[in-house]
């Protein structure tokens, strides 16, 4: 089972974060356990559980996500590359149960991930 929704408490501003990025659609901030030296998560606002539950209605959102990632992650200066992660579902590797995006850089990234 995925834990609670800690994200929503997040985008009600319930509990803190290094938000840096924030507009209707989305939000971008700090992992608390960064796994790079930049390390962002960019959230819809829209509840979302998994990657498996994106529909047709959520095209532009999505779309939208992927130009905040790439703003982001040229404001935080990763000029070199970076990396994007969805981990979908518990085989996937996913802990919080709302969408999300990871922006990963900073340092030289291997392949296959873990
Ligand atoms: P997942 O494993 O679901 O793809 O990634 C969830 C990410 O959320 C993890 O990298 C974890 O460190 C991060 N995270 C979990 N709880 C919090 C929190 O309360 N605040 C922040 N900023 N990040 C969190």
């Amino acid at each position: 089972m995925l834990a609670e929704n800690i994200f929503l408490k997040i985008i009600n501003k319930e509990i803190p974060a290094r938000i840096v990025h924030e507009d209707e659609h989305c939000l971008a901030f700090q992992d608390i356990h960064p796994q790079a030296p930049v390390h962002i998560l960019i959230i819809p606002r829209k509840e979302i559980r998994t990657h498996a539950d994106i529909t047709e209605a959520d095209r532009a959102m999505l779309g939208h996500l992927h130009l905040v990632a790439a703003r982001v992650a040229q404001e935080q200066g990763l000029t070199a590359g970076y990396r994007l992660v969805v981990n979908c579902g518990q085989g996937g590797g996913q802990a919080v149960p709302h969408l999300h995006v990871h922006l990963l850089g900073g340092r030289a990234m291997s392949w296959p991930p873990g």
